[in-house]
C-alpha cells in the first residue's frame, strides 16, 4: 500500500488480499479444495513439524480463510487471527487453548443467550467452570478469582440490551490478576470499538453478524492481541510447555506474539475440527469491504428509530445508549463515539399480547432470531427465545413480557419508521 498507516476503510477493502499471483484474479478466489500438494518430502515434513508455514489441509488452513484472518486482525489491531465455523466455535477454541479440566473463568452475566448456554452447560463436560460477574461493576469480577481462574470474558456491547461495558476497568482487573481479557466484539464490530486499544488481550467475533453483514453465512474468528506473556505464570501449559504432538515445540518460544492464534489453530482447530468453509470465508471477506458504510448507516438509522419510538404514546420505554438521557450514554460516548450500534430493546404498553400483536403486524421487519443483517429484524423474546422461563425469570433476563428487540437494518429510515408506526397502530 502507498501509505504505511492505512485508514480503517482502506484496510476493510484491502487488508490480507492481493491479486492472485497465478491468474491475476482481483477478488480473493474461493480456494475450494480440501488439500494442497507438497513441493517434496522435506517440504511436507517441515509443514507437519511446524518448522515452516504453509497449506496442508483445509481443516487447518486455506488461502481464502487466510485472507479473512489477516483482514480482521488488521481491523482489530491484532497480530494474527483464526477464522472458524461460527462464533461459538471461536469461543470453544479460545477456551480450549487456555483451560485445563478443573479450571474456571469469570464472565459477564449479560451475554448473548447462546454464550450463557455454552459456558454454563456445554463447557461443564470439559471440566471448565464459568463464574458470573456484573459487567457494570469490575470488583465483582475480582471477587470470583481463585488460583484456577484463567481468563475474563465480556462483550464490548452487550447483547441483547445494547449496553456498553467499561473495557479498560475490567482489563485492569485482568492485568492485576495475570489473566487475559477476552472480549466478544460482535455487536460493536471494530468499526465502532477496538477492544485491544482498551487493554483486551483476545477479541472474538461471530462473523455471522455485522462483519459478514448480509445474513447469509456463518463464521467466527478469534484475534490474538499479541500482548499477553503466556510463560510468565506457568498457568497456560498449552502455550508454554513442550507439546508432545509437535516434537516438544514450545509455542510461546517459537511463535512469540502470535502463539495464542497458532495454539488455537494447531492444537484446537486441528483436533476439534470446526473449520469455516472457503465459500463462507469469501462471503464474509466480501461483506467486510462495506463494513464502515453499513455500520454507520445501521447506527444512524437506529438512533433515528430510537428517538422516534421514545415519543410514541404506545411505547413504555426505550433502552438505546445513543440517546442523550440513556443511563449508558456516557460509556457509549467514551468507547463508541461514532454510534451506539444497531441492536436495542424497547417496551410496548400492554405487555405480552401487545408485544405479540406488534411483532406479527410488522411487514418490512423480519421476525427471526438473528442480528446484524442488512434487513431490519425483530424478535419478541417472551414468546420465543425466553418462553420457557417464568415471567419473573424473563424480567431478570431483560426479556419481560413487553420487551421487543430490534436489529435495525440499512433500509431508508423513513420506511423503517413507517413500518413500526403501522404495527404500533395495530395494538388495541
Ligand atoms: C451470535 C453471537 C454469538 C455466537 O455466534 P454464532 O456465529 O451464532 O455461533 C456470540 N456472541 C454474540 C454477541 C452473538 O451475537
Amino acid at each position: 500500500m502507498a501509505t504505511n498507516n492505512p485508514g480503517f476503510s482502506t484496510l476493510a477493502v484491502h487488508a490480507g488480499a492481493a491479486p492472485d499471483p497465478t491468474t491475476g484474479a482481483r477478488a480473493t478466489p474461493i480456494y475450494q479444495t480440501t488439500s494442497f500438494v507438497f513441493n517434496d518430502a522435506d517440504h511436507a515434513a517441515a509443514l507437519f513439524g511446524l518448522q515452516q508455514f504453509g497449506n496442508i489441509y483445509t481443516r487447518i488452513m486455506n488461502p481464502t480463510q487466510a485472507a479473512l484472518e489477516e483482514r480482521v486482525a488488521a481491523l482489530e489491531g491484532g497480530t494474527a487471527a483464526l477464522a472458524v465455523a461460527s462464533g461459538h466455535a471461536a469461543q470453544m477454541l479460545a477456551f480450549h487453548t487456555l483451560m485445563q479440566p478443573g479450571d474456571n473463568f469469570v464472565a459477564a452475566r449479560k451475554l448473548y443467550g447462546g454464550s450463557i448456554n455454552q459456558f454454563g452447560h456445554a463447557f461443564k463436560n470439559f471440566g471448565w467452570e464459568v463464574r458470573w460477574a456484573d459487567p457494570a461493576d469490575p470488583a465483582t469480577f475480582d471477587a470470583q478469582f481463585d488460583d484456577r481462574t484463567k481468563a475474563i470474558f465480556i462483550e464490548s456491547l452487550a447483547n441483547p440490551g445494547g449496553t456498553f461495558v467499561d473495557i479498560a476497568a475490567i482489563a485492569e482487573v485482568a492485568r492485576r490478576r495475570g489473566v487475559p481479557l477476552i472480549v466478544d466484539n460482535t455487536m460493536a464490530s471494530p468499526y465502532l470499538v477496538r477492544p485491544l486499544e482498551h487493554g483486551a488481550d483476545i477479541v472474538i467475533h461471530s462473523l455471522t453478524k455485522f462483519l459478514g453483514g448480509h445474513g447469509n453465512s456463518m463464521g467466527g474468528i478469534l484475534v490474538d492481541g499479541g500482548t499477553f506473556d503466556w510463560s510468565a505464570s506457568g498457568n497456560y501449559p498449552m502455550l508454554s510447555e513442550p507439546r508432545p504432538e509437535y516434537a516438544g515445540v514450545e509455542l510461546h518460544k517459537t511463535f512469540g506474539n502470535i502463539a495464542f492464534a497458532i495454539g488455537a489453530r494447531v492444537l484446537g482447530l486441528r483436533d476439534l475440527g470446526p473449520a469455516i468453509s472457503p465459500f463462507n470465508a469469501f462471503m464474509i471477506l466480501t461483506g467486510i469491504e462495506t463494513l464502515p458504510l453499513r455500520m454507520q448507516k445501521h447506527c444512524d438509522n437506529a438512533l433515528a428509530v430510537a428517538k422516534w419510538l421514545k415519543t410514541h404514546p404506545k411505547v413504555a420505554w426505550v433502552n438505546y445508549a445513543g440517546l442523550d438521557d440513556d443511563a449508558n450514554h456516557g460509556l457509549q460516548q467514551r468507547y463508541s463515539p461514532k454510534g451506539a450500534g444497531a441492536v436495542f430493546t424497547f417496551g410496548v404498553k400492554g405487555g405480552y399480547e401487545a408485544g405479540k400483536t406488534f411483532v406479527e403486524s410488522l411487514q418490512l421487519f423480519s421476525h427471526l432470531a438473528n442480528i446484524g443483517d442488512t434487513r431490519s429484524l425483530v424478535i419478541h423474546p417472551a414468546s420465543t427465545t425466553h418462553r420457557q422461563l417464568t415471567e419473573e425469570q424473563q424480567i431478570a433476563a431483560g426479556a419481560g413480557p413487553d420487551v421487543v428487540r430490534l436489529s435495525i437494518g440499512i433500509e431508508d429510515s423513513g420506511d423503517i419508521i413507517a413500518d413500526l408506526d403501522q404495527a404500533l397502530a395495530a395494538i388495541q
